[in-house]
């Protein structure tokens, strides 16, 4: 196992302070490795993600090297070419466990902004003391963007918030963690050849979900009532102005439509499964409120907005990849893990294998279907 920093790199290097898992202490679990503390209901910071991390390691006797980057893998005759900043290595399998999220995903247009205007991205963010006073507008409301929006309003600045699609979800449902539900309903196991359409669900942005002590929801109404300004979602720069796109309302119902379908596959579950006594009364939200006159474009050189924070989203880096599997956008092509080269295998890629992939309780399962595959492969090549 090569890794160019440290055991848990990303989450020793790549994630803001105040960042805690959206996932709660109960889903965190490796094979053979669970929590045990006092708290399964709450959320790790990173700092635990990288002890939990770190002890994994320990005790499954990962062979991890450290502190090697991969600078190249090609296809050679009978297996694949590495190159690495200590050297040369050969192998007959090559599994990628490099990372979805290597990149931030900014739009181009970004070039476009004026430069008094300081941009930055999650990975280099690390709390609000970083940024200028004054107003902030962070791009995209996933789950990076409503946290970030969230603690910046917090500090006490006037925060605007471009919204573009999202997935809108309660923190508790019927007195459980939501995801608790997407657990045991099985909604987070289907599996990717299950899935209608899969590039689409490849492409999900991640839930509007944070970890909290209160456990509370910050979905756009919680943002609202703490005085976010919400904007459409950013479509061009002209004349140093923001262009920012209308429809609000279609896209705000659009997400709370898909809640809310959501919400019955889970009571259906309730229901048949015999949970329904147990649980607390089915539930359902307000919609999604929509601002009386959301403003169309803001001008970046007039001093109200300082700073911009894109959290648009992240891609992977395949830079150093050269082998024909990469598509147009940057996507790695694979099916369920399988590259389209022999004996080339990824893991933690969105929907690899199942719904739950790129979350850490989803490496498990994906993990041994995915090495059952290697190992097919070496036996046939003997
Ligand atoms: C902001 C954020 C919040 C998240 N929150 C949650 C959450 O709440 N719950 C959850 O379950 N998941 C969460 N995730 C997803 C999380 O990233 C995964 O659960 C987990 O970290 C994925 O592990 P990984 O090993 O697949 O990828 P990574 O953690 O990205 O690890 C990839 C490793 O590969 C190394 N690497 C990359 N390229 C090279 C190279 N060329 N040579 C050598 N080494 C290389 C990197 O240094 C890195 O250490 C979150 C992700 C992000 C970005």
């Amino acid at each position: 196992m090569l890794e160019r920093g440290e055991v848990a790199n990303s989450w020793r290097r790549e994630r803001w302070d105040s960042l805690r898992l959206l996932t709660p202490n109960w889903q965190s679990r490796l094979p053979g490795l669970r929590y045990e503390g006092p708290d399964p209901d709450g959320y790790m910071t990173a700092g635990e993600v990288t002890e939990f991390i770190e002890r994994f390691a320990k005790v499954s006797r990962a062979p991890v090297r450290t502190g090697v980057n991969v600078t190249s893998v090609r296809h050679t005759g009978d297996g694949y070419q590495v190159s690495t900043s200590r050297g040369e290595i050969h192998a007959r399998t090559v599994v990628i466990a490099s990372g979805a999220c290597n990149q931030p995903a900014v739009p181009r247009f970004s070039d476009a902004v004026p430069a008094p205007v300081e941009q930055l991205t999650p990975l280099r963010y690390r709390g609000p003391g970083q940024l200028p006073d004054g107003g902030v507008l962070v791009v995209g409301a996933s789950a990076t963007g409503v946290q970030l929006a969230a603690e910046l309003r917090r500090s006490g600045r006037p925060v605007t918030l471009s919204v573009g699609e999202h997935v809108r979800l309660p923190r508790t449902y019927r007195g459980r963690d939501v995801l608790w539900w997407m657990d045991e309903s099985g909604v987070w196991d289907q599996r990717y050849d299950e899935v209608e359409d899969l590039t689409r669900a490849r492409r999900l942005p991640s839930p509007q979900l944070a970890g909290t002590p209160e456990r509370t929801t910050l979905d756009l109404n919680a943002l609202t009532s703490m005085g976010v300004e919400l904007v459409g979602r950013w479509a061009a720069v002209r004349d140093g102005r923001a262009l920012f796109s209308g429809g609000l309302r279609n896209m705000f119902s659009l997400a709370d439509l898909k809640m809310e379908r959501l919400l019955d596959t889970f009571d259906e579950w309730a229901k048949t499964d015999g949970y329904d006594a147990e649980a607390g009364p089915p539930e359902r939200f307000a919609p999604t409120r929509v601002p009386e006159s959301a403003r169309l474009q803001l001008d970046l050189q007039s001093g109200e907005i300082r700073a911009i924070v894109w959290a648009t989203g992240f891609r992977p880096d395949y830079g150093w990849l050269h082998v024909p599997v990469v598509d147009a956008k940057g996507q790695l092509d694979h099916e369920g893990g399988v590259a389209g080269s022999p004996g080339l295998y990824a893991l933690g890629l969105p929907v690899l294998r199942r719904r739950r992939s790129t979350f850490i309780c989803g490496i498990e399962d994906d993990a041994r279907e995915v090495i059952e595959h290697l190992a097919r492969f070496l036996a046939a090549r003997r």
